[in-house]
This record gives structure tokens, C-alpha cells and sequence, in this order.
């Protein structure tokens, strides 16, 4: 491995004085991504700028806005005593992300800049219509979350940009939500994945909002908005179900790969959508009414 400086600024003057000083230095929070690239020789930084020591990408904030600083790590989000029933669908993500080890260091903000399709935390974050806080010398913007991912391994950040928040409005207590993931072994990358997030009408059957994401399935994670508006306000049936089915499998766009085939990732994302429709609103002919 090649040597590289190794920066620990203590705030965000520090970091775009760093950034003049070593230009092409690149950021780092967990390491848990980042290190693998560096020690495969993927990328050989000429320095690399600790994000730990800048107290303002650290902490979660409740409120009717849920403001999670981007250092905030998979195992914070776990442990934290109010994020599991407020974000459930969140925590179940974040429970699927790798190992304990991997946990305790991997950060949310990492997990979203490091840009993979597979990325766990992407699609409960995307159905719950989260926006992104990105920090420059110049100042901060708002992204939405669905604009924020480009391509594999690319983000719309800017170069020294740093994602610092992520906000999301609180959900409404008709919300339900489920992620779910299948791996080739429990603990292991996505070969796919898949969240959904409706809110019941209270005024009787149907979904006045339905959001889907599906992950390892297209460049990056996606929004499915087609199947979105198809299940949206409409009445609910095994017949619609099976429509929405046949319309995911349809937008998606997998690969073959060494984790699966292109026409198993299809079917997978259909197979959620059902069973994740089915659990959440419509069960054995019935309607879920209690809350
Ligand atoms: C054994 C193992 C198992 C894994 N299992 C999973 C899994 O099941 N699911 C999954 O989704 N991922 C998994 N990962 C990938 C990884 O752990 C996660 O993506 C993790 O959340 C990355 O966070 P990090 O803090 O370690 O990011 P880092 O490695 O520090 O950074 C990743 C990239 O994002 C950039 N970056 C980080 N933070 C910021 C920021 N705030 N602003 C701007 N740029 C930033 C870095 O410059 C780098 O390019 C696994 C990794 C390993 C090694």
C-alpha cells in the first residue's frame, strides 16, 4: 500500500484549509469501504481527511423533522431509544447491514456517498423521502435523496463537498413499513433488496401513499414512482397486486453478476413487492384495520 497523509480536522475551516493544502485528498469516515478500495489499489490517495473530529456531522435530533448527522454510525441508529419506532422500516435496514464489527464503525453518511446500488440504508431512506445536506466552501444545499445517486460509486456531491445531515419529516402514525433483503448467506452484500412504505386511508380501504425502493437491482437504488402511482388511491386486490408485480419486474434493470443472475434479481423485487404489499395491508382476504 502506498503512504498517504492521514488529516483530523476539527472543523469544517479546517477541512476546505485541508483540501487546498492536499488537493485530490479524499474524505473518510468509517473506513469500512474506503479501506478495502485503498488496500485492493483501487484508489491511492495522496492524503486522506478524517471526518470523526468535526462535532457537527455527530448526532440525531428528533423533532417533527428528524435531522441524523452523517458520522451518526449503523450501531448509534440500532441502539438509539426512539429511532426503532418512529423509523422501523430504517432499523430494520440498518440491522441487515453487515456484521456487528462492521456496525459499530460503518457510517450512514458512508453508506450513502460510497454510492452502491446495494447500499442498505439507501432504501428505507428513499421511501421515507429523505433530503440530504451537502457542505461546501461556498455553503450548504438540500438534495433530495432520489437525486442524490448517480451512477455506481458516484454521487451528485461536488468536489469537497461534504454530506453532513440527513432530514426527514417525521411519518404519519397511519405509516407502515418494511424492508426486506436476500443475500447468498445472511450476513452478506444485497443481491437484492426492496422497501415499502404505505399510509393507510383511514376513510377505508386502499393506500393514500405508497413509496417503493428496490436495491441491486438497477445502477443505482431506485425509487419505483410507476408502481408507486398504480397502487396509490386505487382499490386493492390479489389482481392489482399481481399488475404491480409484473410492472416492478418490468422497470427494474439488474445485472448478472458474482452474487446472482439478472433474471433471479427480477423476480426477487416482484416475489418483495408481494409478499411486502401483502403484509402490510392485505391479509388473508382482509384489511388490516387495527393500527
Ligand atoms: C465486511 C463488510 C460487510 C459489509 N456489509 C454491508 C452490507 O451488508 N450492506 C451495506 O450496505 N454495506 C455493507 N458494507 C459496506 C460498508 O460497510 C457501508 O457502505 C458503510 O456504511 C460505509 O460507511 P463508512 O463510514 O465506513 O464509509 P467510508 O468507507 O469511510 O467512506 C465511503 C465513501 O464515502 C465517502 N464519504 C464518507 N462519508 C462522507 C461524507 N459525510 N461526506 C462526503 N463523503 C463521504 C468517502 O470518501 C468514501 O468515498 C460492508 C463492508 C464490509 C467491509
Amino acid at each position: 500500500m502506498n503512504g498517504y497523509d492521514y488529516l483530523i480536522p476539527k472543523s469544517f475551516t479546517e477541512v476546505w484549509d485541508l483540501n487546498k493544502k492536499f488537493p485530490g485528498a479524499g474524505y473518510i469516515a468509517g473506513g469500512t469501504d474506503l479501506m478495502v478500495r485503498i488496500k485492493q489499489r483501487e484508489i491511492r490517495p495522496r492524503a486522506l481527511i478524517s471526518l470523526r473530529s468535526i462535532p457537527e456531522l455527530s448526532g440525531i435530533d428528533i423533532g417533527d423533522t428528524i435531522r441524523l448527522g452523517a458520522m451518526t454510525t449503523i450501531t448509534d441508529l440500532i441502539q438509539h431509544p426512539e429511532l426503532g419506532r418512529i423509523l422501523p422500516v430504517l432499523i430494520q435496514a440498518a440491522k441487515r447491514l453487515g456484521g456487528t464489527q462492521i456496525r459499530n464503525v460503518a457510517t450512514l453518511g458512508g453508506n450513502l456517498c460510497n454510492c452502491s446500488p446495494c447500499a442498505d440504508t439507501a432504501l428505507p431512506l428513499l421511501v421515507l423521502e429523505a433530503r440530504v445536506v451537502l457542505k461546501g466552501p461556498e455553503g450548504a444545499r438540500e438534495v433530495p435523496l432520489s437525486d442524490f445517486f448517480v451512477s455506481p460509486g458516484e454521487s451528485c456531491l461536488l468536489p469537497g463537498e461534504i454530506l453532513t445531515d440527513i432530514l426527514l419529516d417525521r411519518p404519519s402514525v397511519d405509516t407502515r413499513s418494511v424492508f426486506m433483503k436476500k443475500g447468498r448467506v445472511r450476513m452478506d452484500l444485497a443481491i437484492a433488496s426492496f422497501a415499502l412504505l404505505v399510509e393507510i386511508k383511514s376513510s377505508g380501504p386502499g393506500c393514500s401513499k405508497v413509496r417503493i425502493a428496490a436495491g441491486s437491482v438497477a445502477p443505482v437504488p431506485l425509487r419505483l414512482k410507476e408502481v408507486e402511482q398504480l397502487l396509490e388511491n386505487t382499490g386493492i386486490s390479489e389482481e392489482i397486486f399481481l399488475n404491480a408485480q409484473k410492472m416492478a419486474e418490468g422497470i427494474v434493470s439488474p445485472i448478472t453478476d458474482i452474487r446472482s443472475t439478472e433474471d433471479y434479481r427480477r423476480r426477487i423485487v416482484g416475489v418483495y413487492l408481494k409478499r411486502a404489499l401483502r403484509k402490510l395491508i392485505y391479509t388473508n382476504g382482509e384489511w388490516h384495520k387495527e393500527k
